[in-house]
């Protein structure tokens, strides 16, 4: 017992530590307040280590005051920072999902600051936030009008819950849609206060069964949830949107359909996948559509909704709609990204996400050739190749398409795969990689060419420091 209580009076005390000249000089760049509670919260820290384990060691002076400093630094770290997406995977939901164009991100930099986002200047009234996205929408997309929300989920629920309060809404079984995150579409009905009624089997639904729904029970509208994140394959029918349409204008009720993905350029653009797009849901008459901002279309985090402009005007009038809005540096980055649009070439050329899901197969394999080159003549200590693989869109879109690619394949010399992947996520810029048969793969569909250096740098650094 004696021997802790000496071994604790050797801890030294807060004023003492702080006037030590590596904390001296901290205190000119973290303020005194800073560097005395680090300092506080690091002994006390220690007082509690040296108390449950007897045999340890009270550290340096020397020592104590890099923890203290290593402590401040990290605390100093921002908790969102950049990081190098080498997964394959074009829409990472933990990664951010969609990487904006440059052109998206300036504009986010510009409406940082005061901006006229509800300030119609020419005329010096007040103006909306709406106007800024809906004409752009209405003109790529060939609706009436738009608006836009959140996310997608927010779109839906502002949908359900201005459409069908207390009212029906027929679902079929097979599209009652888990997205991940807590997003379910049963639950979002829940919400929405619509009664959710599911018609069919998993399988199989038939126009009959929302036929039954609508002469039966109030309805306030059908309702078709694109399966963006599985298919259900075999033995199986869905009615079509086409079919969903006729049905529903019969009996006055408005067709949404929940697109998931958003892909809104001509199908014939999209020729690495199997997606319906926005035009075409719109042309097969569904009189509302919803989908992500974050998905195929390649923008920021947003829910948006088109169609039949006395649906979307009834929705904007909700309460629930403020409630849902979006802020202005996601409209910025929204419209943005939408100008691309206008010309399909330049939206496959600028938009990152199209970027990397139209790259051709010969040019991945050139780009992943390259890094190759850098690895090899560099002093990493590893084994590098360039390996064919297939990598998912991700982002909950076409689930059962695999695009091809290629990957570096890097099997390090001084330590096991795991540890590589582990070291890598420890970089500066961490870079997140995969593990495929014990070989960790770069895979080059989703790096930027301008990060190949600092991927090189950080990947020999690794070695040599695990070396020594
Ligand atoms: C992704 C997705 C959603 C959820 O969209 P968020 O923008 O993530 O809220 C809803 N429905 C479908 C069909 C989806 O694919």
């Amino acid at each position: 017992m004696d021997s802790r209580k000496n071994r604790l009076r050797t801890i030294p005390q807060v004023d003492f530590l702080i006037r030590q000249p590596q904390l001296m000089q901290a205190q000119t760049h973290f303020g005194s307040t800073r560097v005395v509670s680090a300092a506080r919260a690091y002994l006390q820290h220690l007082r509690k280590q040296l108390l449950q384990e007897t045999d340890r060691e009270v550290p340096s002076l020397k020592s104590i005051c890099k923890a203290v400093l290593d402590q401040l630094e990290q605390l100093e770290k921002p908790a969102l920072y950049r990081v190098i997406n080498a997964t394959g995977v074009a829409l990472h939901t933990n990664l951010g999902r969609a990487p904006l164009a440059k052109s998206a991100i300036k504009a986010v930099v510009t409406a940082a600051g005061c901006c006229n986002l509800e300030y119609d200047v020419e005329n010096g009234r007040r103006g909306s936030r709406n106007d800024l996205v809906e004409p752009l929408l209405c003109e790529i997309c060939g609706c009436e009008a738009a608006m836009a929300v959140n996310n997608n989920a927010a779109a839906l629920l502002l949908a359900l819950s201005t459409l069908s309060p207390g009212r029906h809404v027929p679902v079929s079984r097979g599209e009652l849609v888990e997205i991940g995150d807590s997003f379910r579409v049963p639950e979002i009905m829940g919400q929405s206060g619509a009664v959710l009624t599911e018609v069919g089997t998993t399988n199989k639904t038939k126009l009959s069964d929302y036929k039954t729904v609508l002469n039966t029970k109030p309805t306030g509208l059908l309702l078709k949830v694109h399966t963006s994140n599985y298919r259900v394959v075999g033995f199986t029918q869905q009615v079509s949107v086409r079919d969903l349409s006729v049905l529903a204008k019969a009996h006055n009720v408005p067709l949404l359909v929940d697109l998931g993905s958003g892909a809104v350029l001509e199908k014939s653009q999209y020729s690495f996948m199997d997606e319906p797009t926005v035009p075409q849901i719109l042309a097969d008459g569904a009189d509302l559509v919803c989908f992500s901002g974050d998905k195929l279309l390649g923008g920021p985090q947003a829910g948006i909704l088109l169609g039949k402009r006395e649906l979307i005007e009834q929705m904007r009038k909700n309460p629930l709609a403020r409630a849902l809005r979006m802020d202005k540096l996601s409209l910025a980055a929204l419209e943005a990204t939408l100008r691309l649009y206008r010309d399909p070439e330049q939206a496959k050329r600028e938009l990152p996400v199209l970027q990397m899901l139209c790259t051709s197969k010969q040019e991945l394999r050139e780009k992943a050739n390259t890094l190759l080159l850098l690895l090899k003549h560099s002093d990493a200590h590893a084994q590098f190749s360039v390996l064919a693989v297939s990598r998912p869109v991700g982002g909950g879109a076409a689930p059962c398409q695999e695009l091809d690619s290629f990957a570096v394949a890097v099997m390090p010399q001084t330590m096991s795969v795991t540890e590589l992947e582990q070291h890598l996520r420890g970089c500066v810029v961490p870079i997140i990689a995969r593990i495929s048969e014990g070989r960790l793969l770069l895979d080059v569909s989703t790096i930027e060419t301008c990060d190949f250096s600092l991927i090189v740098d950080q990947i020999a650094k690794i070695g040599k420091e695990s070396a020594q």
